[in-house]
């Protein structure tokens, strides 16, 4: 591993050390508020617009807007010169003159959110969540619905709904049906969960009907970030038939304000789990893009669940690889989440729904309080992070979010 410069005292236990490198947009008081690109280094942000325009002028340009979307666009010979860079600037103390003055503490920053979201896929890759669903809601029936591992089965979302970790997500209102009633009513869920997953940042374009081979994913998948998809699981449960998820999923998604670059996950790589059933060849894992990382779900303050993402049964190239065999193109800006991260222990669900069971076993807290779903005010905080070189363990940041009381009066149409 390379090694910080030692003005640094950078620590490579330091989740946010030398190896890991994600990019994030911050406004910050000693910048007159101005957004910016920013590289988070140890407890510091490194203002990146300001670094390229001294000392990488021919890429400047990407991250004047303060936000990662041309730097997105840009591409992956792009993303790797900038990485070397960074690597370069941080590690000899010859560029200490030129970067020293642009570290800022990270406690003095805002951070916003990183890139603007254009499409929004969230998909359903982990076998445990997707039998334990089975198990709950149709007992008795095999627990894994036909086409599960056949196709990375996903529904498109709603990109203008998601929101940079930190932003409080407002209890949603809306339809359901009480058990044993005939008709809904309407009101604010009582039925609120978070979905711990992993979301995948595209970068570089493709073309309206040319798929995405398995083979390309790193040509146009730039980085991760965590996702929580809150989910209002009573007006799930009621609107959900025949057409998919649709308002008890798109109120809100939090994403964490950091994006890792692929290049950071090099030693995270895996072989994911051998598929059980013969696949299209469009789906065949050539590059192993299974991936070792550990999620870890606090709810207010105290640990709930450490999901394995390594035991998902759909790598991420499979999944833009479905995404876009139809012809589909994926845009700059397009996110794409994993569904919910369940590993087969209890203690390693992604969602409320699974680890208090559909409300029969809810979870106990610190406090003597415990939860089958999301009380107001209760606040959910996702964080993850992989293996590196030479033993250190790299981070993703954290995807957090405190749950605001419904608004109770929704506006009645004029009759
Ligand atoms: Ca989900």
């Amino acid at each position: 591993m390379v090694q910080a410069a030692r003005w640094l005292r950078l620590p490579p236990e330091h989740p946010f050390n030398l190896a890991a490198l994600p990019y994030g947009s911050y406004t910050a008081a000693s910048h007159a508020n101005v957004c910016r690109v920013g590289v988070a280094v140890g407890d510091h942000v490194l203002d990146l617009t300001t670094a390229t325009s001294r000392l990488l002028p021919a890429r400047a340009h990407l991250f004047q807007s303060g936000s990662l979307d041309d730097f997105l666009a840009a591409g992956d010979l792009a993303w790797a010169q900038v990485r070397d860079s960074l690597t370069s600037w941080l590690s000899d103390d010859q560029y200490r003159p030129a970067i020293e003055d642009l570290l800022v503490p990270a406690a003095a920053v805002r951070l916003r959110l990183p890139f603007t979201v254009a499409d929004f896929v969230d998909f359903y890759t982990s076998e445990n969540h997707a039998a334990n669903a089975g198990r709950m809601f149709r007992p008795g029936a095999a627990p894994l619905p036909a086409n599960w591992k056949h196709l990375p089965v996903g529904y498109h979302g709603r990109a203008g709904s998601v929101v940079v970790s930190g932003t409080a997500v407002r209890r949603p209102c809306g339809q359901s049906r009480p058990p044993g009633a005939d008709v809904p009513t309407f009101g604010p869920s009582t039925r609120l969960d978070f979905e711990a997953e992993l979301g995948f940042v595209v970068g570089a374009h493709s073309e309206l009907g040319e798929p995405v081979p398995v083979s390309r994913f790193a040509e146009h998948v730039f980085g991760v970030c965590l996702v929580n998809d809150w989910s209002a699981r009573d007006i799930q449960s009621f609107e959900t038939v025949p057409l998919g998820p649709f308002l008890g999923k798109s109120f809100g998604t939090t994403i964490s304000s950091w994006v890792l670059p692929l290049a950071a996950l090099e030693h995270a790589r895996l072989r994911p789990p051998s598929a059980d059933a013969r696949l299209q060849g469009y789906l065949t894992e050539t590059a192993n893009w299974g991936l070792d990382i550990d999620l870890e779900i606090r709810l207010n303050g105290s640990v709930i669940s450490r999901p394995p993402y390594a035991t998902m049964y759909w790598s991420p190239a499979q999944m833009l690889a479905h995404l876009t065999v139809n012809g589909a193109a994926v845009r700059t800006g397009d996110l794409y989440a994993s569904g919910t991260v369940s590993g087969p222990e209890p203690g390693q669900r992604g969602s409320l729904l699974e680890l208090g069971w559909n409300g029969t076993e809810p979870v106990s807290l610190p406090d003597g309080t415990s939860r089958s779903w999301l009380q107001d005010g209760d606040e959910v905080t996702i964080t993850a992070t992989a293996p590196g070189p030479d033993g250190v363990r790299i981070g993703l940041g954290s995807a957090a979010g405190t749950i605001l009381p419904a608004v109770r009066e929704v506006p009645a149409g004029r009759s």
